[in-house]
């Protein structure tokens, strides 16, 4: 049986077609334009296949409220004229299929849990570190949406004593997270890309303890059993077992579980296992569970 995947961002659409468990058979991609010229060149592609189902990962932020009448909507994008725009009721009306949509890192989260690093544990926290920092949370084997969806990208920090740029670049907060230590907030800081700088650089000892905060704050709140960091930055490898030193020296020993030992925490805080296809694999399992629950 065939499903869809469409990873919806905001520069490019990459559609495909795969099954249940992840596998993906065909694929296309498209620059993403205007609404109506992008979803025809989506449905004119995935539309050739008898798809039973399409998932969609998608950039946002979005209304994942199912009681909504935006429900499946895009809400306020920089692309203005995707704002508002109703990404799921168009895709389900002009295929003719169930389809289920999820924030594209939320699908990449669901990925990790059931085919990835996460596989056979209820639990499991998925950050993206790139162009934005973004997460998703897994608890009970579900992801967790609660009032909208979690914002972790945006949690604030404690600023580092040596930090030249401690308010950050978030047009939204002083000394969050994204603002500290996404991709722009390194070249910022330093004027320089990160992926020029070699790993004795000291903005990777800066990198390394915010995002050794976020994962103390995620231990401490959501407590999940495994924490998987992925995206652009996170290719900088070096950066694992400066972030896990560091996570057990700000824990302190209070957290009660072997898991974030000095001794076994390189197994708890580790890169995707299912790499760059995280996404894609994402959108083939929301499409699959689309087919059980969406009542089409
Ligand atoms: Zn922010």
């Amino acid at each position: 049986m065939l499903i869809g995947a469409l990873e919806a961002g905001g520069s490019k659409m990459v559609c495909s077609i795969g099954d249940s468990q992840g596998n993906v058979l065909q694929r296309a991609s498209f620059p993403t334009q205007s609404p109506g010229e992008t979803v025809a060149q989506i449905v004119d592609f995935i539309g050739r296949f008898g798809v039973k189902a399409l998932g969609i990962g998608s950039f946002g932020p979005l209304d994942l409220r199912p009681s909504s009448p935006t429900y499946g909507c895009i809400m306020r994008s920089p692309k203005s004229e995707w704002s508002g725009f109703p990404l799921l009721r168009e895709l389900r009306t002009a295929l003719n299929v169930p389809c289920a949509i999820d924030t594209d890192v939320n699908a990449a989260a669901l990925a990790e849990s059931v085919l990835g690093a996460g596989k056979g544990l209820n639990s499991l926290v998925y950050v993206t570190v790139g162009t934005g920092i973004g997460g998703g949370i897994i608890l009970g084997g579900k992801l967790v949406h609660g009032m909208v969806h979690p914002e972790l990208g945006h949690m604030l920090m404690r600023p580092a004593r040596n930090d030249s740029m401690p308010d950050g670049v978030c047009p939204f907060h002083r000394g969050c997270l994204e603002g500290l230590a996404s991709g722009p907030a390194i070249e910022k800081r330093w004027g320089l890309s990160s992926r020029l700088m070699m790993p004795d650089h000291p903005a990777w000892e800066l990198e390394a303890e915010y995002l050794a905060q976020m994962c103390v704050n995620i231990i401490l709140t959501v407590s999940p059993e495994i924490i998987v960091l992925g995206g652009g930055v996170m290719q900088q490898a070096h950066l694992f077992p400066r972030i896990r030193q560091r996570v057990v020296n700000l824990l302190g020993g209070y957290v009660a579980s072997e898991r974030v030992s000095p001794e076994r925490i390189s197994g708890y805080i580790v890169p995707p296992a299912l790499g760059v296809n995280a996404g894609v694999a994402g959108a083939l399992l929301l499409g699959a569970q689309a087919l059980g629950q969406d009542d089409f």
